[in-house]
């Protein structure tokens, strides 16, 4: 299970190394880590939810508290000083378009913001609940994570948004195909959440950055339902794509994504250059 205070998986840990800790040490001085705040500390911290109650939203303590924050320091901070004080009101796990519209509605009636969320991985605060006298509705996509559709005329493969990135490339690896996307949140963050954020991943030199491999997209918004069809570049006006790249959930939720994808290659070769000073790089 993911930390609900940090990066990772909460079985992995990762402690400081002695060689490390004897660097710190002479560089600041004797070091006495301030304790993490219990988690019993924070869920205390989490108000009654101001939302009516739905099927597919959960309101509870815990599940309110593992989508409060995002993954930045200030973040951390807020997590492991036990100073988070704004959560949302309710978590909703949609499965299909179809939820995500009827959570929209849900979400308009009760007057209540909306954030969707992918991997939570965000590092700029887009995830974090406002102090507001509306109440919050966080949009997880986590149920939503399956290949619909792979075009190998067109090589355009259709994914359920919330698809995180091993099992998307998982799922076009079993027939042949590699999306080359990795950044290096790759473990936890989503196909919607890269768009939304206009990510770019360790190997875009190579294979292009979001933007270059994103071709379209159906969005589920307050006003209804957006198709961004895959064409290919037009000269006929502003390209809807680009207003989407970025947005950062701002003008609705991403339920499905079309990518462009390419053939796993035969072989990939990896390789580090040291240099022994800064002047001989
Ligand atoms: C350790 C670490 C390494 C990172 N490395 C990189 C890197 O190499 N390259 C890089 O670009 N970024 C990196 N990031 C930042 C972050 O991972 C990216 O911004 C990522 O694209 C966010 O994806 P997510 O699914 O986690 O989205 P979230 O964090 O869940 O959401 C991010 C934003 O997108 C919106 N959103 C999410 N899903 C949808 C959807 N389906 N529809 C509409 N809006 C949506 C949210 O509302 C929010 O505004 C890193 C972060 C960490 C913590």
């Amino acid at each position: 299970m993911k930390r609900w205070n940090g990066w990772g998986n909460a079985n992995t840990d990762y402690p400081v190394p002695p060689a490390a800790l004897e660097y710190l040490t002479k560089r600041l001085g004797p070091l006495d880590p301030t304790p993490d705040a219990a988690k019993q500390t924070l869920l205390a911290a989490v108000g009654e939810s101001r939302l009516p109650a739905h099927r597919r939203v959960d309101a509870s303590a815990e599940t309110r508290l593992r989508h409060a924050r995002g993954q930045s320091t200030p973040d951390w901070v807020d997590m492991r000083y036990g100073r988070a004080d704004t959560f949302p009101d309710g978590v909703a796990f949609p499965e299909t378009d179809e939820d995500v519209r009827d959570l929209l509605t849900y979400a308009r009636n009760a007057g209540a913001h909306v954030i969707p969320y992918g991997g939570g991985t965000s590092v700029v605060g887009h995830i974090t609940p406002l102090q507001t006298d509306a109440p919050v509705l966080t949009l997880s996509l986590e149920r939503m994570r399956r290949l619909l559709d792979l075009d190998e005329t067109s090589h355009l493969a259709t994914f359920q948004a919330g698809v995180a990135g091993p099992e998307l490339e998982e799922q076009l690896k079993a027939r042949g195909y590699t999306l080359g996307h990795f950044p290096q949140s790759f473990e936890y963050s989503t196909l919607g959440g890269w768009i939304a954020t206009r990510s770019s991943g360790q190997q875009s030199y190579h294979y292009g950055r979001i933007e270059g491999l994103f071709a379209g997209a159906q969005l589920e918004t307050p006003r209804g339902r957006l198709e961004i069809k895959p064409v290919p570049a037009s000269a006929a006006g502003p390209d809807v794509r680009e207003m989407l790249l970025g947005s950062e959930g701002r003008l609705g939720v991403i339920t499905q994504a079309k990518v462009r994808v390419r053939r796993v290659p035969e072989a990939e070769g990896f390789f580090g250059v040291f240099f022994p000073s800064w002047e001989q790089g």
